[in-house]
């Protein structure tokens, strides 16, 4: 007998008839004898439209009152969840986040999770139910509703992993695990049987939304066995595995390539080169909340340099505003430009830690297409560029090709 946590994603309980299958499922590993407990998404698509619905009230939702909305869509799944379970004749109970006690941080719309009380749960396994808990929601230490910002519902299903000591968390989806990168965009992409968990962590804050970053991150810490797998499959297979060690025999030199649509990247040209330039720019970005990604400073000429940096396009607007209100007359910069058409792709993979010239094999991929790079980052495990993002696609499906990563077959 196992303990295992299941989590299914908003596609997969994203009709009744797909929540029954999600019951007919949990069935399966019951009579075999299992002890389940299942985190559950929001039907697909509601997350979005409570979102959309606030915003027709508030341009700018409140946090607070926008984490008690959206928390909703996750309710409805886990009482569904539950009838449906009941219905095939097994004993089944759902929690919210309040309810279980998932006590977060107070940080609406992208709290962290800060513990889990695990009584309740036990208690109702240790009496044969099926325990069914609200992804994605949690308290904070004053009973406010928080939610864990989107994607979330990972993280709430390997949290239960790591807290219950789970064998096993499996994260059921509408893909069949992992892949070498986004397969709705390389139709050649091929699904990796493993990945280590520090591919998995760059790949994840890289882009690939197939988890969620903090997801991998408590799954690294508490050591739970994590796999993706499909929930669309009678058979789901062995999906992907996230290992924690290195198979040094069969490591290919690049695992997967990551891309993020997202990025907007700004230059502030005609910065004073001298110190304390960096802070003056950057403080008030960070004080405002918005996160940066990449950063360049070029070589100063004539006592000015230009200073570029990208942050999520959701926040361009905000950080352009307090650039050129607040950062360009205090330091007196000759002008702030924006591009938020960019996008970022990344290599990842830990053979690069043995292997010299990918990034000039990355470079030279990029060139030939006749694709500009604009920014470049890299770390032991990846290399990241910032290019225009009408040629994003085309970017990633060549460096898919170019480090042989295409499907023999296809
Ligand atoms: P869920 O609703 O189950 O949480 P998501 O939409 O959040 O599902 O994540 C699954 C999606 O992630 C897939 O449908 C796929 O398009 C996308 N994805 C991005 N990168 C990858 C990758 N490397 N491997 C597999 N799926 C990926
Ligand atoms: N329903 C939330 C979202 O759409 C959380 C999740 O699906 O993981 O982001
Ligand atoms: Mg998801």
């Amino acid at each position: 007998m196992a303990l295992i946590v299941q989590k299914y994603g908003g596609t997969s309980v994203g009709s009744p008839e797909r929540i029954k299958n999600v019951a007919r499922r949990v069935a399966k590993f019951k009579a075999q004898g299992h002890q389940v407990v299942v985190a559950v998404s929001a039907m697909s698509g509601e997350t979005n439209r409570l979102i959309a619905l606030a915003k027709e009230i508030q341009t700018t939702p409140d946090p607070r009152e926008l984490d008690v909305i959206v928390s909703t869509g996750e309710q409805v799944t886990i009482g569904l969840l539950a009838m449906a379970l009941q219905a095939e004749g097994l004993q089944a109970r759902s929690y919210t986040g309040s309810q279980v006690k998932i006590l977060t941080d107070s940080a609406h719309t992208k709290a962290r999770i800060l513990s889990i009380d695990e009584q309740n749960i036990r208690a109702d396994l240790a009496n044969d139910y099926v325990v069914v808990v609200a992804g994605f929601q949690g308290v904070d230490e004053h009973g406010n509703i928080t939610t864990l910002g989107r994607g979330g519902s990972d993280t709430t299903g390997v949290a239960l992993a790591a807290a219950l000591r789970a064998d096993e968390c499996q994260i059921y989806t509408d893909v069949d695990g992992v892949y070498t990168t986004d397969p709705r965009v390389v139709p050649e992409a091929r699904r990796l049987k493993s990945i280590t968990f520090e591919e998995m962590l760059e790949m994840a804050s890289l882009g690939s939304k197939v988890l969620q970053i903090r997801s991998v991150e408590f799954a690294g810490k508490y050591k739970v066995k994590l796999r993706v797998l499909s929930s669309f499959l009678d058979e789901p297979g062995e999906g992907t595995l996230i290992t924690f060690e290195e198979n040094t025999m069969e490591q290919a030199i690049i695992s997967g390539i990551a891309f993020n649509r997202d990025e907007a990247k700004i230059t502030v040209i005609g910065v004073p080169d001298k110190p304390g330039i960096a802070y003056q720019i950057l403080g008030p970005v960070s004080d405002a909340n918005i996160d940066v990604d990449m950063i360049i400073q070029n070589v100063g000429t004539d006592g000015t340099t230009d200073f570029s940096f990208t942050v999520n396009r959701s926040e361009f607007a905000k950080a352009m505003d307090i650039l050129k209100n607040q950062v360009q007359p205090h330091i007196g910069a000759r002008d702030v430009v924006g591009d938020n058409k960019t996008a970022k792709v990344s290599v990842v993979g830990v053979g690069m830690r043995s292997h010299v010239g990918i990034a000039s094999k990355m470079f030279r991929t990029l060139a030939e297409e006749g694709i500009n790079i604009q920014m470049i980052s890299t770390s032991e495990i990846k290399i990241s560029v910032v290019i225009d993002e009408k040629y994003l696609e085309l970017a990633v499906r060549v460096l898919h090709k170019a480090f042989d990563l295409d499907q023999e077959d296809a």
